[in-house]
């Protein structure tokens, strides 16, 4: 049997809201299911509000996000099992969103000056209800709107950095997000160490997470291997997931396409649970 512990839903960048996501995990068969939105825990939210997971043949096992600050590399780093009413964590997912509008207003403000006829209302008809406003709603809206062929054409020309359109926004400090994931009772882990680019960095952050996701789509036998080893020598948990975001998805197009063992996934999970 089978789980997937890195999936997306609308709430951030997916295309999937939280209920056919659930929906689409029972039908491939997964047996634990992680939404690790990014900078936000409202999807998980709406799952347990809603009593939308609790039947007998899926177990749902909390999961955020972060992207740390780091001027050259994406480091994201996951919550499991975290208490996703905690207010500390509430208060660094405010904090973030709060930046994430101001960012928003900024760049659709950069982008009429740079002669697009972008509203931010039209953003918002695209993002719909993701609470996550991020640059990739904005990007999607131009293509839409027939400004530019693909999503990434319009971050490299306009909102990657060092583009016209870009402006920065807060991002928590490793240390930080760590100490907020452990104060909401959860683990924190390394995600996709071989996106961070820098496996000197990733054996520094190894030091202070207590997890490393080995098991990643793009990850290759040879960088499981290499990842596996680091993770030993610093006593952290393997995990791993198909990072699922939909139709949108980086690296796989289906769920249950890339999945990891029930084991790995079992150590996160909360029998009787009812947050
Ligand atoms: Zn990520
Ligand atoms: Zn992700």
């Amino acid at each position: 049997m089978a789980s997937d512990l890195h999936t997306h839903t609308i709430f951030s960048d997916g295309s999937f809201s939280p209920e056919e996501l659930v929906a689409e995990a029972k039908k491939v068969g997964l047996n634990y299911l992680a939404v690790t939105d990014h900078d936000t825990v409202d999807g998980v939210k709406y799952l347990y509000e809603n009593g939308l997971y609790s039947d007998k043949s899926i177990k749902l096992i909390t999961g955020i996000e972060f992207s740390a600050l780091n001027s050259e590399h994406d480091i994201h780093i996951i919550g499991y099992d975290i208490d996703i009413y905690d207010g500390g964590l509430s208060e660094m997912v405010n904090d973030i969103a709060e930046s994430r509008w101001e960012r928003f207003s900024k760049i659709i403000e950069n982008l009429q000056k740079e002669k697009f006829n972008i509203r931010e209302t039209d953003v918002l008809k695209t993002a719909g209800d993701s609470k996550s406003i991020g640059r990739f709603h904005i990007a999607k809206t131009l293509v839409k709107m027939g400004a530019f062929k693909t999503v990434r054409e319009v971050f490299d020309k306009m909102l990657s950095k060092g583009r016209p359109a870009y402006a920065p926004r807060y991002f928590p400090e490793i240390n930080e997000i760590v100490e907020v994931i452990h104060n909401a009772g959860g683990k924190a882990i390394l995600a996709h160490p071989l996106l961070v680019g820098d496996d000197e960095l990733v054996e520094k952050i190894c030091q202070k997470v207590d997890g490393l996701e080995i098991f990643y789509p793009c990850h290759k036998a040879q960088d499981v291997q290499r990842y596996k080893i680091m993770a030993v020598k610093y006593n952290l948990v393997t995990t791993g997931g198909s990072d699922f975001h939909g139709v949108t998805s980086r690296f796989v197009n289906a769920l249950g396409e890339f999945t990891v063992s029930d084991e790995i996934a079992k150590q996160f999970y909360r029998s009787g649970d009812d947050r």
